[in-house]
């Protein structure tokens, strides 16, 4: 039975990728920079990897540079363009991005970072951007593609759109959308994150799409790897499991959409006999299959997490905040609602595997500790 339900924070190295990586470590270890026959192989694979990864996003491979992970392309990504553009320029990014947009685009445009907020089911509308645009015309426009918290697929295609109109450029995270939902249009934004560990990949292993390959990137300095983009020697075993993750996973997401979706949702049913009162957040937006944001009716999060904890379940309370560990939900907090309701906020983010029996062990499990709650901290059986 697989009781690990925070698929959203991290999930495991998928078999194909971590085979990919033993191969790569195996015959390919050597420092693709150098100069001789087997670093050339290994710079030739790496090479061969980022046209794959180009493939399945729809872009140019000269536009991929190879990172540590989604916090690095991010950070990358502002700290470069705050060196080039004007002293006063300003950015726009919405009101429940990932800290590692929100701290980063913070720190390299001080007071100068607009945000844009989210309808009542956690969406950014278009029109929010176009309204923003027109009235504070920001340098650029970043908008996650799906939300680590709520799982709701924002209109970043539609919002790419509107940018492209204006001639601002477009940023999007999709650290949460590639490797559950098709990424073949993602090439059209300006800008992409993703990041290998939410898919199957290693960690410390990622990627940022840069708008073109001439395009320069100052956030690692040292030596000219990566097209003199990224300093550092490239991890070619990490991409290629990376790359084999993503692409065995693509054309199986529309089968495996369909059957999780349909078990998750069973889950939130089988809550709502234990819970009538269960909120779910973004009940209405189209959201990832995997994921619900719950504000439980009772009880502080922290007490449904370490309880189901105990009996085997993996869940969490919704963001990654500044300090790295896990804070109140932003996306909650950003639809308005009391201090007191987002203490009982939890997510629940499976995989690509569970089983309808996994999903309703869970909200058996969430029933168990109700009772052991409501009956003063003590175990019922
Ligand atoms: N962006 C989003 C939307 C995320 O969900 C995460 C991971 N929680 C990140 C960025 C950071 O990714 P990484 O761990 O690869 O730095």
């Amino acid at each position: 039975m697989n009781r690990y339900f925070d698929y959203n924070a991290t999930t495991p190295m998928s078999a194909p990728a971590r085979r990919a990586w033993l191969e790569a470590t195996e015959k390919h270890w050597h420092n693709p920079s150098s100069l001789y026959r087997d670093a050339g192989f290994a710079k030739q694979k790496l090479e061969e990897a980022r046209e794959r990864l180009a493939t399945l996003l729809g872009c140019e491979a000269g536009r991929i540079v190879f990172t540590s992970g989604a916090t690095e392309s991010n950070n990358a990504l502002f700290v470069s363009l705050a060196a080039r553009l004007p002293s006063n320029a300003r950015i726009a990014i919405s009101a429940i991005e990932h800290p590692s947009v929100r701290e980063a685009a913070r720190a390299s445009f001080p007071n100068r970072v607009l945000q844009i907020p989210v309808n009542a089911d956690g969406i950014v509308e278009p029109d929010a951007v176009a309204d923003i645009i027109a009235s504070q015309t920001p340098a650029l426009v970043s908008v996650m593609a799906a939300n680590n918290e709520s799982g709701a697929l924002q209109p970043w295609s539609s919002i790419a759109a509107v940018c492209q109109r204006a001639d601002i450029p477009f940023h999007s995270d999709a650290a949460q959308w590639i490797g559950k939902v098709p990424a073949s249009s993602l090439g059209l934004c300006d800008y992409v994150t993703g990041s290998a560990h939410k898919f199957g990949g290693p960690k410390g292993t990622s990627f940022i799409v840069l708008r073109d390959e001439d395009e320069p990137l100052s956030f690692l300095r040292g030596g000219p790897q990566e097209n003199d983009k990224r300093a550092g020697t490239e991890n070619y075993p990490a991409v290629e499991a990376m790359v084999t993750a993503l692409e065995e996973i693509e054309p199986r997401l529309p089968s495996i959409a369909r059957e999780q979706a349909a078990y998750r949702d069973q889950f939130v049913e089988a809550m709502r006999d234990h819970f009538p009162e269960l909120r779910l957040i973004s009940e209405d937006a189209e959201r990832l299959w995997n994921t619900a944001l719950l504000v439980m009716p009772r009880h502080d999060n922290l007490k449904w997490l370490t309880r189901l904890s105990r009996r085997g379940f993996s869940i969490s309370t919704g963001s990654a905040c500044s300090s790295g560990k896990e804070g109140s939900s932003v996306v909650v907090q950003a639809l308005g609602a009391t201090l007191e309701e987002l203490k009982r906020v939890v997510r629940i983010s499976g995989g690509w595997n569970h089983t309808e029996a996994d999903w309703l062990a869970l909200a058996e499990a969430f029933g168990e500790v109700d009772r052991e709650l409501s009956h003063g901290g003590r175990p019922v059986n």
